[in-house]
């Protein structure tokens, strides 16, 4: 591209990196430990790993389990924060914060601090406001799968499946959800009510995809400059640069520092050990391994990031290479 200094993406080398992360994290002694609270996702075998890493120009070079489906978890909640951004445009902003919460990602301290507005839409505070802006006066079974049905468009295969039984296992289990959402519904932050929220919700959250579903997801964050004005408008390339931003900031909740310092990248993670992470311009990737750190974001996941974008010198922060 003229005047625009772009080089082309070296996939051999990505190959060679691909291949050489899936061997390093399938020898790991160390796997971190699954989520237990929601019962069905402590019953994945721990030692899996996939990665897939989608190309600006449509490749996908993928390692590891990179087909097997996996819960998402919380990595829904980029696509639901899409969809409120181009529903309500900047109004989503004076019902959820975009700052970084320091809290854990169920933390409940801080709604009542903040008299109910939550500190940003990563958290499960913010994802539940962010799905309230979702709904309209259809409830209970009526609500249709609106952030499932973006991601299958998004992807672009037909359609996409929920986990039946993590919805079940999670409606069971999801007190301290429900306390937030009872609490922000005390603040008048919530439009609809408690049940219909969780609804949506846990159902997004139960949407299982593999990492190779998973980055194509993401192509709409990463965007190759060439299609905008062309394929895609500069209202959503715009959309994607800010929810990168929020990705950036908060992505990884009380990790979201460390993983910006190590990784260099936006990224969002779910309980389910996924980590959707965008290099933006020029790639997607999902990795996926279930076992978490103490912040609830992949172990491995996360380790694998760190030597991706370490070897492609894909940090947004700046070239370490000179090529
Ligand atoms: N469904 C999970 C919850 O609400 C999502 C949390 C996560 O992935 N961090 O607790």
């Amino acid at each position: 591209m003229a005047g625009r200094n772009r080089t082309d993406i070296d996939h051999e080398l990505l190959k060679k990196v691909v291949d050489g992360i899936a061997v390093e994290i399938g020898n790991a002694t160390e796997w971190g430990k699954n989520s237990d609270y929601i019962p069905e996702l402590a019953k994945v075998d721990t030692r899996q790993f996939g990665i897939a890493v989608l190309t600006r120009d449509g490749k996908t070079i993928a390692g590891g389990a990179s087909e097997t489906q996996f819960s998402i978890q919380s990595i829904s909640k980029v696509f639901a924060l899409t969809l409120a951004l181009k529903k309500h445009g900047d109004k989503v902003w004076k019902r959820v914060g975009k700052e970084p919460s320091g809290d854990p990602y169920n933390s409940i301290v801080d709604m009542e601090r903040h008299k109910g507005i939550p500190r940003n839409p990563f958290i499960n505070a913010g994802a539940l406001v962010v799905d309230d802006m979702l709904l309209d006066d259809r409830a209970g079974d009526d609500i249709p799968d609106t952030v499932r049905d973006f991601i299958a468009e998004m992807i672009g295969e037909g359609e996409i499946g929920i986990d039946e039984d993590v919805v079940a296992s999670e409606h069971t289990s999801g007190y301290t959800n429900k306390a937030l959402a009872n609490l922000a519904k005390s603040f008048d932050n919530l439009h609809h009510e408690v049940a219909d929220v969780m609804h949506i919700y846990v159902r997004q959250c139960a949407v299982a995809l593999s990492c190779r579903q998973l980055a194509r997801a993401g192509r709409y964050l990463m965007l190759d400059r060439e299609d905008i004005d062309d394929k895609v408008s500069k209202q959503d390339a715009e959309r994607a640069r800010r929810v990168n931003a929020i990705m950036l900031t908060c992505g990884q909740y009380d990790g979201s520092g460390d993983f910006a310092y190590r990784v260099g990248l936006p990224a969002k993670s779910g309980v389910g050990g996924g980590i959707l992470a965008i290099v933006p311009n020029t790639a997607s990737i999902a990795v996926w391994s279930p076992g978490l750190d103490e912040n609830g974001n992949s172990l491995l996941g996360t380790l694998a990031l760190e030597r991706l974008s370490k070897r492609m010198d894909w940090s947004i922060f700046g070239a370490i290479r000179r090529v």
